[in-house]
């Protein structure tokens, strides 16, 4: 087949919009989705100046979705001062699985001359993934604990580092997950946060001030594309999967959906469109005087009075 656009020989052909796309039209249209999404979301305020720069923090783990969003990033505001860029690494403490993509996402960081860090579960908070899964006081999936503190370590560098915004690289896929999950579990309340914490365009987002705001500008590129799109520019990601990914609810979704998409292309689309509506109403009912303070322990925003990770660190006796 050739591409609808040049009649170049096609890379990819999307089922779900029909196009056939060569190399360089496909590029271009994943970097015209990012760019698109970050002016609708509203991730640059008006406010930002050369002299006035807002800071952006990058979780970046070494997978294709993650060095793809740095790598298009980087080039978008490569020559815009208003925009500076930085990138947080985190070890989990998986055996065998998590090395390689920090290697991955050091050489990125330093081809795009982008200031990295990474942290470790060991060093933070004493445990490693792999000791927690054989413990496991409360009975739950390893994501369960793993997303917890993953979550605590972004906010909490993204907090001590001054950043304006937190950008992670989940594509459609993974918020089509997302937004299955809270459907099937029927959370309302689940959706509102979703909205508030990374969904909705930031100046529509209320309940997240204490928290840096979350963007997800690869979340209209299927993962699919994301990975032809890495692989395309030969940037350095790692492909391999956590060995826990498919134990989870999202494990099962993830399946379903693959299955769905391939029956009926365009599943994850009309699923996200009919979602973000669904999920901007939640926003707009749910008690509005639910008060964050600061965990007992150790000073994170929650809503209750011991954040969800130092319960789950007592859990470890950690
Ligand atoms: Fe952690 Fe689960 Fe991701 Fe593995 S798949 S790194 S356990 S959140």
């Amino acid at each position: 087949m050739d591409c609808d656009r040049c009649g170049e020989p096609a890379v990819m052909h999307a089922a779900y919009s029909g196009a056939h796309l060569c190399e360089t039209h496909f590029r271009r249209s994943v970097e015209k989705r990012v760019r698109r999404r970050i002016r609708e979301d509203g991730l640059v305020p008006e406010a930002a100046t050369p002299e006035k720069p807002v800071t952006w923090l990058i979780g970046l783990s070494g997978g294709k979705d993650s060095v793809a969003l740095a790598q298009i990033l980087a080039e978008t505001f490569a020559e815009d001062p208003r925009i500076e860029l930085f990138a947080l690494s985190i070890h989990e403490g998986i055996e065998g699985y998590r090395d390689e993509s920090l290697a991955a996402a050091e050489d990125l960081t330093s081809d795009l001359e982008i200031h990295h860090e990474t942290v470790s579960y060991a060093e933070e908070f004493d445990v490693r993934m792999d000791e927690v899964v054989e413990d496991d006081p409360e009975s739950m999936a390893a994501c369960a604990y793993c997303g917890v503190f993953r979550r605590d370590l972004l906010s909490a560098y993204a907090e001590e580092d001054d950043a304006d915004l937190l950008l992670t690289g989940h594509n459609l896929d993974d918020e089509a997950e997302t937004a299955m999950m809270n459907f099937l579990e029927g959370d309302v309340e689940q959706m509102a946060k979703h909205f508030d914490a990374s969904l909705g365009p930031l100046p529509e987002r209320t309940l997240t001030d204490r928290h840096v705001p979350r963007a997800k500008p690869l979340r209209d590129v299927p993962e699919k594309e994301v990975a032809l799109y890495a692989r395309l520019r030969d940037l350095p990601a790692h492909i391999t999967e956590c060995p826990h990914a498919s134990e989870s609810f999202r494990g099962k979704i993830q399946s379903l959906l693959y299955e769905l998409e391939e029956s009926h292309p365009g599943t994850r689309h009309s699923i996200m469109a009919g979602y973000e509506r669904l999920a901007r109403q939640a926003s707009r009912s749910v008690d509005r005087d639910r008060s964050y303070t600061s965990c007992d322990t150790c000073g994170a925003p929650t809503t209750g009075g011991r954040c969800r990770k130092c319960q789950l660190l007592d859990a470890l006796d950690a």
